[in-house]
């Protein structure tokens, strides 16, 4: 017998995400794409939405924690505005902020996580490099402990939200050789001796930042 796994809980999701991709995101895409770009403030629908805020605890201002349907559901429903890169870009912090929501100290956490569900502060996980991307055991990027803060030296690419982002996680080497010497460090624009680059020109996720 067939089983579903969604409630009316997920249908309502479900309609009101529908409805957000069809008055904000549908009419503006094609537009989006050609432009390589789309508003910054479309990050900020999206949080006052609650579509940020999906699987992350309520304590931070998300809701649904650990309700991967709920993820599932908004996921199908923003992918119907018919651009990877879009979803790519607007969910970047679903690949760079669960380091932060779980291993940071609780003062990062408040301060880094609630802003970025809202929509106010974008944040991406940088972890490719120049020299490399699946072979992550071996990223170059060092980062050496200066006492109160640690100096880090490399470059990283293909980074989505990679421009426009506030918040990077980052991934650095702190230790020896392969996957036990890497760390993940919380770098933020401004920190002195950060730069990003050009945008880079893609086959396609035209809209999205990379
Ligand atoms: C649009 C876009 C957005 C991205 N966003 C992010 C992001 O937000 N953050 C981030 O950190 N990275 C991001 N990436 C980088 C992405 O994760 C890397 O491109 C990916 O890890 C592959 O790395 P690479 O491009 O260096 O290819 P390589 O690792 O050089 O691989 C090249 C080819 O060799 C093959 N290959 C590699 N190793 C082996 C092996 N051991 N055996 C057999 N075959 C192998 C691969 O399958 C591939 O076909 C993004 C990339 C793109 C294109």
């Amino acid at each position: 017998m067939f089983t579903s796994y969604f409630n009316e809980t997920h249908d309502e999701a479900r309609r009101n995400i529908r409805r957000f991709v069809e008055r904000h995101i549908q009419p503006n895409i094609n537009e989006w794409e050609e432009a390589s770009t789309f508003p910054r403030e479309i990050f900020n629908l999206a949080g006052d939405a609650g579509i940020l805020g999906i699987g992350y605890p309520e304590e931070f201002g998300g809701n649904s924690e650990g309700d991967y349907f709920m993820s599932l559901v908004a996921t199908e429903e923003l992918l119907r505005a018919g651009s990877g890169g879009f979803f790519s870009s607007l969910m970047s912090h679903g690949i760079a902020l669960p380091p932060i929501a779980k291993w940071a100290s609780p003062e990062m956490k408040e301060r880094i996580v609630p802003p970025v569900l809202r929509g106010e502060k974008i944040i991406a996980l940088a972890v490719t490099e120049p020299g490399g991307g699946s072979d992550v055991a071996n990223l170059k990027t060092r980062a050496v402990d200066c006492g109160d803060h640690y100096k880090v030296s490399g470059s990283k690419t293909y980074i989505t939200s990679g421009i426009r982002a506030d918040y990077y996680t980052v991934a650095v080497r702190t230790g020896g050789d392969g996957y036990g010497g890497i760390s993940m460090l919380l770098m933020e624009k401004g920190m002195p001796g950060f730069t990003t680059g050009q945008p880079l020109k893609k086959m396609g996720w035209w809209c999205s930042d990379t």
